[in-house]
């Protein structure tokens, strides 16, 4: 048995944090690969060290005095191993640093050094072996990830080492230069080493308990999601469910590796396990609910539009031509919709009109703006009938006017569209009435 264990920044945040942590690896001798994310917010205010990275940076960019900046964040670094206990001295470190601002190596260099330090930090704290992570994660010329080459390095790298520690974050491109995932991107290495050592879970541990099945601004201490699919994973983080970095499910998916969410202030609980498939009845018909503000909608409309061949794709063509993705599109008999990011049509929108007039010569097209999309997700609604009606009702009762809807075939997903002012409203009664009340029956 193999297990991956990455710790996000707020587990990591404070030498208290990463006592916290040490402890849960520890308790578990399959813990064998730790991927760390550089300190966080140790409260809500504070400053997460990457940005420190990033600020300092931008300032020796300019041609400004880091000195100041470069003590802010070795003090941080010295808190902690202060209070670890731990014999280890990071000036040298912070030498190579500062000389490295000061020539410009890069931003991404810049920031990458949260998790590298914070890396050194856990593996002299917990006795495991460090190992750099530009030495083993490879991104090709152009930046992009080199997943293969990746794969074949950290393999052969990790095949004789028991335990280590391998910083999260970034890697190196060909000519040694250091390159950073986006943002959140320590969840992707973690995911990488875990399907490199052919781990049994890889394990995130964060500062939840899990999954929510809904975004907690909207919906007060919403219920945890004890088990849930890529696929249905997926489709909520793109419509802006936040707990894992959107990649990084894809490495761990090529091996059927599950992913385990867990709490590092609350290691009791069981948190979420994330997989590729499960005969496990899901304990409520739908797994999560997310959504987004800032859609736009084109509505298309001419008579007999049904029987012209090809009307469908000159639309798409015409959002196509001016650089425009597109997220839906409902149809009628005569009505065709386009749903678009607002703020990347907004600019274009005349130009798209009078494209749409040449292509497809419509009766009428008119724009409504400032509406939200909701995705109802669930692998439990596949076999049950009646979700779409429940959502209606729920809608209804709540007096939201539903502008559009949309279920894809996989049934895995229930789309809908409604004002942006309605969003939060449409959520609480969604929820309500496939979370709360199944609960209370
Ligand atoms: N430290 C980086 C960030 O703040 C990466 C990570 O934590 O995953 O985005």
């Amino acid at each position: 048995m193999k297990k991956v264990v990455k710790f996000g920044g707020s587990s990591l945040a404070s030498a208290n944090q990463i006592m916290k942590a040490a402890k849960i690896i520890k308790s578990d001798e399959t813990r064998r690969y730790v991927v760390p994310s550089a300190p966080g917010k140790r409260y809500s205010d504070d400053i997460k060290v990457t940005d420190m990275l990033y600020r300092c940076y931008d300032t020796a960019a300019k041609g400004g005095l880091i000195d100041d900046q470069i003590k802010r964040i070795s003090d941080r670094y010295n808190e902690i191993i202060t209070g670890l206990e731990i014999d280890l001295d990071l000036s040298g470190e912070f030498e190579v640093i500062r000389d490295h601002f000061l020539r410009q190596a890069g931003r991404e260099y810049a920031a990458s050094r949260g998790e590298y330090l914070n890396g050194l930090v856990m593996a002299r704290y917990l006795g495991f072996r460090f190992i750099d992570a530009a030495e083993v994660v490879c991104f090709d010329e152009s930046g992009n990830f080199d997943s293969e080459k990746t794969h074949q390095i950290l393999r052969e790298r990790l095949r004789n080492i028991e335990y280590a520690v391998i910083p999260g974050f970034y890697g190196a491109m060909p000519d040694g230069s250091i390159k950073t995932f986006s943002r959140g991107g320590s969840d992707i290495t973690g995911s990488i080493v875990a399907r490199a050592v052919h781990a049994d879970v890889y394990e995130n541990w964060t500062d939840v308990s899990g999954v929510l099945v809904t975004d907690p601004h909207l919906v007060p201490d919403p219920e945890v999601i004890d088990v849930i699919t890529y696929r249905e994973l997926r489709e909520l983080s793109y419509m802006g469910a936040t707990v894992l970095h959107e990649d990084a499910i894809f490495p761990v998916r090529k091996e059927g590796i599950p992913i385990n969410i867990r709490n590092t202030n609350r290691p009791e609980d069981h948190g979420t396990m994330i997989v590729e498939s499960t005969c496990r009845q899901p304990k409520h018909v739908i797994t999560g609910i997310a959504g987004k503000k800032g859609f736009c909608s084109i509505n298309i409309e001419k008579d007999m539009m049904n029987s012209e061949i090809g009307f469908g794709r000159r639309v798409l063509q015409v959002f196509e031509e001016n650089g425009i993705s597109f997220e839906h599109t409902p149809s009628g008999i005569d009505t065709f919709s386009v749903l678009v990011h607002q703020s990347e049509f907004e600019e274009k929108e005349q130009s798209v009109i009078s494209g749409l007039h040449r292509a497809v010569h419509p009766d009428t097209i008119d724009l409504e703006g400032d509406l939200a999309l909701i995705a109802i997700v669930g692998r439990g609604m596949k076999t049950r009938k009646g979700t779409a009606g429940q959502v209606f009702s729920a809608l209804a009762h709540a007096r939201i006017n539903i502008k559009m809807i949309d279920q894809g075939s996989s049934e895995l997903n229930i789309i809908i569209g409604v004002r942006n002012e309605d969003f939060e409203t449409a959520i609480r009664a969604i929820y309500d009435i496939f979370i709360t009340s199944e609960l209370e029956d």
